[in-house]
């Protein structure tokens, strides 16, 4: 079965996945954005805890979403108020994302 989210939603300054195997992933969007793994904020970061990123300069806005898209049926793109929307959380690495912030 591909994995894929059945609902998303963004509840306080969280993000809840629901994804089509049962399951469920949390995610705060501060920690979220830090985990931004387009090639401007550092590439995909070590899950062992190792996410933020000092030479990256993040405002209050970084950290608020606006909105998010779907792409092709294989990640999510959000929308970050400060304007960043170039990355691409692919639906793996964000389920692997959640399971290392548990
Ligand atoms: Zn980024």
């Amino acid at each position: 079965m591909r994995l894929e989210p059945t609902n998303i939603q963004q509840i306080g300054d969280e993000v809840a996945i629901s994804w089509n195997d049962g399951t469920e992933s949390f995610f705060k969007l501060e920690t979220l954005r830090r985990a931004c793994p387009c090639a401007g904020c550092g590439g995909e970061p070590d899950l062992l805890g190792h996410i933020s990123r000092s030479h990256v300069t993040y405002t209050d806005e970084s950290f608020q979403l606006v909105g998010f898209d779907l792409i092709g049926g294989y990640a999510l793109q959000p929308r970050w108020a400060d304007g960043h929307s170039t990355g691409i959380y692919s639906f793996t690495y964000l389920r692997r994302l959640g399971e290392a912030l548990q």
